[in-house]
């Protein structure tokens, strides 16, 4: 209706404020500590910029003063979500002390924003909760740029920072969900501008659930699917840093020798089984089985059959038996 359209408008220009407010804080001596957090990531001054990044400094009501001035109101900056309402009523900054990183709908409008605490703490990221304007589970961060690279793939890791590093590195491809389990909707979008995407998640357990979880929804979307696991148990940000000047070459060759989701769950599988003993490759063989049951096309279920029996010594036909078997008894 035409009052939430005129909601939605105004909130829109509350959030261009605000990251306008925080991106001059940051450059001014009061976001000195904002400043040194991102030079210590490596950051450089145009990939500052370009990320619209900015600083939110520790007193309780800055933006909101700010925001008044430029004529919205306290309700205003409470339904976006960048204030909270005090006992007595009045707004108070919801962001203190943060790196800032404003979060951008395909349209360039700021819709919501990350903010990363300088050291150790919790939460260690503070996000915009939903609004009238975002919907967390909707949208990916850096998809505004990211849109435009999409072609063969695009990359999906799991933060700010991965994508920020991956960007500056030259891949412009990066996207990163918003702090929650990939959802339908967000791998639709992926789907919206490519074929394919490579998901390069954290290398540690939870990053790794987090990719487990993500191939179903992605396959689902119509994706073709490769997962890219970072050497060293390090995110993509790490790793870039780490590697310097080859940090891209580096990378690029992740890129193009990783291998596709399927692979990645039978090589998972076979480095939690010892398949040394007969039972634990007949263990194996079977976990296997049910991962190409899975499989919808005729052909890929062919493909991997053939690779599991010739790796295991046994005729294929038994192992698409098994499989046979396993889909007909989820029917
Ligand atoms: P950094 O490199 O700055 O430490 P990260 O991106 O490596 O951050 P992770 O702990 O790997 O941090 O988390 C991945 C992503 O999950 C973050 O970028 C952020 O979007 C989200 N996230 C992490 N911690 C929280 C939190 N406490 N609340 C909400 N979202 C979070
Ligand atoms: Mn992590
Ligand atoms: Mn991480
Ligand atoms: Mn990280």
């Amino acid at each position: 209706d035409r009052g939430l359209a005129k909601l939605r408008i105004r909130l829109y220009e509350l959030n261009r404020e605000a990251a306008r407010y925080y991106h001059g804080v940051l450059l001014s001596a009061q976001g000195r500590a904002g400043m040194e957090y991102f030079e210590k990531r490596a950051l450089a001054p145009k990939t500052i910029s370009r990320f619209g990044l900015g600083y939110a400094p520790s007193d309780r009501f800055s933006l909101v003063n700010y925001l008044r001035k430029k004529g919205f109101s306290e309700q205003e900056m409470i339904q976006a979500n960048v204030a909270f309402s005090s006992r007595n009523g009045h707004a108070i900054d919801r962001f203190h002390d943060r790196v800032m990183f404003p979060i951008i709908d395909l349209r360039g409008n700021v819709i919501a924003f990350g903010g990363r605490i300088l050291g150790q703490g919790e939460p260690k990221y503070l996000n915009t909760s939903d609004t009238p304007i975002f919907s967390k589970g909707r949208n990916l961060f850096a998809m505004n740029f990211a849109k435009d690279y999409a072609e063969p793939y695009l990359v999906l890791c799991e933060g700010y920072m991965d994508v920020i590093a991956l960007h500056q590195a030259g891949f412009q491809n990066a996207v990163a969900g918003l702090g929650t389990a990939l959802t339908p909707e967000q791998a639709r979008l992926i789907a919206h501008y490519t074929k394919e995407v490579v998901a390069s998640y954290d290398a540690d357990a939870a990053g790794q659930k987090a990719a487990s979880r993500s191939i179903p929804l992605l396959r689902e979307a119509g994706l073709t699917v490769r997962i890219l696991v970072v050497p060293d148990g390090k995110d993509p940000d790490e790793f870039i840093r780490t590697h310097g000047e080859s940090g891209h070459a580096r990378f690029q060759q992740l890129l193009d020798s990783c291998g596709n989701d399927v692979e990645y769950r039978l090589t998972k599988l076979k480095k939690d089984i010892n398949v040394q003993t007969p039972e634990g490759k007949i263990h194996y063989l079977n976990e296997a089985a049910a991962v190409l049951s899975a499989l919808d096309s005729d052909i890929e279920r062919e493909v991997y059959a053939g690779k599991l029996a010739d790796e295991a010594g046994i005729q294929r036909a038994a192992v698409l038996q098994q499989v046979k078997m396993l889909r007909e008894k989820k029917q």
